[in-house]
């Protein structure tokens, strides 16, 4: 019985290496890695139609549990497959390289789109995601066999890759958001203080003062204008008795 330290494989790592690295998701999960490590945690072993029977016999000597036959709900042990684009037909969407799990398309937007077939897993993920249904995915071998250990580590490699590679790019992503944000938030910040400073020397002494200065101007105005409003209705209080005693008199002779 081996002696496992704390750098020894875990169950999972150990089921890993005898999966076959396709990535087609075919057994319910986002690649190989992740569903070793469901099989760690009790899922069952025959999810995995690209390893067919013989690598469900790895897997029941791995973790202990009686070989199976291959779960026909899941699909069958076929001879590997590869894809191919008909070039002509491609319109250069670009959809089908998002969808390679170890980035075996290559192409640029709006350009003819190749698969090198030296790296296809034949995981046909490619296939359902192309919008004009131009990639066919053909049969390259005869023998109902898992790929070689060596092929499967090149696709692990391949994926493994390409998983950091993302994650690189969110990060990036992520970080040019940041500063995007940064910025837009440092902008607001920069109107803010105009808009204070503007307030400030709104309130500033000498522009209080002619404030004041104009009210008090105002106000003597308006008062003025009063004085000489009632100035003129006193004149006219005056005149209208005479004119009235006037107007009785007319009236009395
Ligand atoms: S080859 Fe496909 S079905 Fe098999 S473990 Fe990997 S992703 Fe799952
Ligand atoms: S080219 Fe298509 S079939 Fe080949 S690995 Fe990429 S996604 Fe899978
Ligand atoms: S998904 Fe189809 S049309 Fe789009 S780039 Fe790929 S092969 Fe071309």
């Amino acid at each position: 019985m081996p002696i496992l330290t704390s750098s020894s494989p875990s169950l999972a790592d150990l089921i890993n290496q005898v999966l076959p690295q396709t990535q087609c998701t075919k057994c319910g999960y986002q690649g190989c890695r992740p569903y070793a490590e469901a099989i760690a945690g009790g899922e069952a072993i025959n999810r995995c139609p690209p390893g067919g029977p013989q690598t469900v016999t790895l897997l029941s000597g791995l973790t202990g549990r009686p070989a199976q036959a291959l779960n026909p709900d899941i699909g069958e042990h076929t001879p590997l497959k590869l894809a191919v684009i008909r070039e002509d037909d491609c319109i250069g969407c670009t959809k089908c390289i998002q969808a390679c799990p170890v980035d075996a398309i290559v192409g640029a937007a709006k350009r003819m789109h190749t698969v090198i077939a030296s790296e296809c897993t034949g995981c046909d993920l490619c296939v359902e995601p192309c919008p004009v249904d131009c990639i066919d995915m053909i049969t390259i071998g005869s023998d109902i066999a898992p790929p070689s250990r060596e092929q499967a580590n090149h696709w692990q490699m391949r994926y493994e890759y390409r998983e950091s590679r993302l994650q690189r790019e969110a990060k990036e992503q992520q970080q040019r958001r940041l500063i995007k944000l940064e910025s837009k938030l440092g902008a607001l910040d920069r109107g803010e203080s105009i808009q204070k400073a503007s307030t400030a020397t709104a309130q500033s002494p000498e522009q209080m003062r002619s404030y004041i200065e104009a009210a008090v101007a105002r106000t003597q105005a308006r008062k003025a204008a009063l004085r000489a409003s009632d100035s003129s209705a006193g004149s006219n209080a005056h005149a209208a008795p005479q004119a009235d005693s006037g107007g009785n008199g007319n009236e009395q002779g």
